[in-house]
């Protein structure tokens, strides 16, 4: 055991804009009800798990060769899985896959975001907009959303016009706010972009699949949309957080362009594998998203009993609040072994649907808590 000679943060040659920064990250505590980070509770059936495995084994037998380095047949199943949701078929060359859309989000900024670039977002939104912009030195800009958070299309418009960003990020179902967004908005942040010229518009549907009937997806308007992008991810609805497994659907030249930043074999042939045997099951894994749809539309309709407001959800989660401190709220509900988000938003906390007893115990929980401390 060979002492290390010590060494603070403050002493590495960080790059100043990182300095001073927290990684991001929901705490993971061990507590039964886990409501904090918008997961499927549906764990993979015991068919699925072994599928899963003979997948995985198959792939362990070649596992001294790198992956298959276009994850061709995996973007083929995801464009056909995309489909009926854009409304016309898709091709390979308009899908692309990461290790998770986090990782998609971050390959567009390295392409159209980086040093004397700006980034746009409405917030509040997933933070991780912001903070992939940083990471990846991009200037982050910031517009708040309207008081009811729906953004409003003209004044989108006009921020895209003001701050002229390389890329604008749009987040619809919207996280945390749960709202989708109508498609007017996300047409006039296009209309917008094409006139500046150069701007990319990213709609994050990682909640896609939760929309409420009658919400159109952004899908929908790719062909009309050369600068659009639609990530998505099979960590939501497709209960597969764990694979990390993200995507998009774009022009293919905006797939050429991420060709040129991701890393080589980035996608390993085990989660090729894996999110691939997934999608031959996806109507046993989708079969879940109407039942996590049920426990949001039932706390979406509960809490104002209980004199909690609540945002219109087309997610897997709700925001509720208004509490005059939601940290002793989100305390009380720890301590009764119900862990929900608190992202900072003053007021409000975020709930994820997850399984009938533990949004039960929830509301239990929550109950209790605003009788001790109304
Ligand atoms: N986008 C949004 C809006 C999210 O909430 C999340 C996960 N919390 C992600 C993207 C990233 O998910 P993943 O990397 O698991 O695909």
């Amino acid at each position: 055991d060979r002492p290390w000679r010590p060494v603070t943060l403050d002493s590495l040659p960080l790059r100043d804009d990182l300095r001073g920064r927290s990684p991001y990250g929901a705490p993971q505590l061990d507590v039964a009800v886990r409501l904090n980070t918008n997961e499927n509770p549906y764990a993979p059936s015991a068919e699925l798990v072994d599928a899963l495995g003979k997948a995985s084994t198959l792939a362990a037998t070649e596992a001294n060769r790198y992956p298959e380095r276009e994850a061709e047949a995996l973007r083929a199943d995801l464009a056909y899985y995309l489909t009926p949701d854009a409304g016309f078929g898709l091709h390979t060359s308009q899908l692309w896959a990461a290790n998770g859309s986090n990782e998609v989000l971050q390959q567009l900024l390295q392409a159209f975001g980086g040093p004397g670039r700006r980034a746009l977002g409405f917030e509040p939104s997933y933070s991780m907009h912001r903070l992939i912009s940083l990471a990846t030195a991009t200037q982050w800009i910031a517009e708040d959303r309207s008081d009811d958070y729906t953004i409003d299309p003209v004044a989108a418009a006009d921020a895209v016009r003001r701050h002229q960003p390389s890329v604008v990020f749009l987040c619809s179902p919207n996280n945390p706010t749960a709202t989708a967004l109508p498609l007017d908005v996300v047409k006039a942040v296009c209309v917008a972009a094409e006139e500046i010229g150069g701007c990319m518009v990213v709609v994050d549907e990682a909640y896609g699949e939760f929309r409420r009937s009658g919400v159109p997806s952004a899908l929908t308007l790719l062909p009309e949309q050369p600068k659009l992008v639609v990530t998505r991810t099979m960590s939501k609805a497709f209960a597969l957080a764990g694979a990390r497994v993200g995507y998009l659907a774009a022009h293919p030249a905006v797939v050429d362009a991420l060709q040129l930043v991701r890393l080589p074999y980035h996608l390993s042939s085990f989660t090729q594998a894996v999110a691939r045997t997934a999608l031959a099951h996806a109507d046993e894994l989708l079969g879940t998203v109407e039942a996590v749809k049920a426990q949001r539309d039932r706390i979406v309709d509960e809490l104002p009993t209980l004199g909690v407001r609540v945002v219109p959800s087309d997610a897997n989660f709700v925001l509720f609040g208004l509490f005059s401190d939601q940290r002793a709220v989100w305390q009380g509900l720890l301590d009764a072994g119900v862990l929900v988000r608190d992202l900072g938003l003053p007021g409000w906390l975020r709930v994820t649907a997850g399984l009938p007893g533990e949004m039960d115990a929830f509301v239990n929980a929550l109950r209790a808590v605003l009788a001790a401390s109304p």
